[in-house]
């Protein structure tokens, strides 16, 4: 896996995930949500922001099997987009489904945040909520 790049626009949301919060970039002028981190506010311009921890709730919008080509992890990765709550959206891993069911179904799967290590890096995941 390559670990993330961490800049500066993104350096508060890596430092929520390593205290396991994860913080969504919002700004200051007109309280807009957004991810992911951006240096200006896409609705009112403002380069001012600030970060609000999500409730880390959410539902997948949509998703993939992920098989690496010619590096095949030992089991394939569930990659999801996830709407969160706040109604931002997140592209992430949903873990702890089967993922090598081929008739699998995730949309509009209710999921909750979780954080995960992997190759030394913690990183938000998904788990599902409620009824599988
Ligand atoms: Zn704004």
């Amino acid at each position: 896996m390559v670990d993330p790049i961490i800049q500066h626009d993104d350096r508060y949301f890596w430092d929520g995930i390593a205290v396991h919060r994860l913080l969504i970039q919002r700004c200051v002028a007109c309280h807009t949500l957004r991810h992911p981190p951006a240096p200006m506010c896409g609705v009112c311009g403002s380069l001012e922001w600030d970060a609000q921890e999500s409730s880390g709730r959410g539902r997948v919008l949509t998703w993939i099997l992920s098989r690496h080509p010619n590096a095949p992890d030992e089991n394939a990765r569930v990659v999801v987009l996830v709407e969160l709550d706040e109604g931002v959206r997140v592209v992430s891993n949903l873990v702890d489904v089967p993922n090598d069911d081929p008739y699998a179904e995730y949309d509009d799967m209710a999921v909750a945040v979780d954080y995960r290590e992997r190759d030394g890096v913690l990183l938000p995941v998904f788990h599902p909520v409620g009824k599988l």
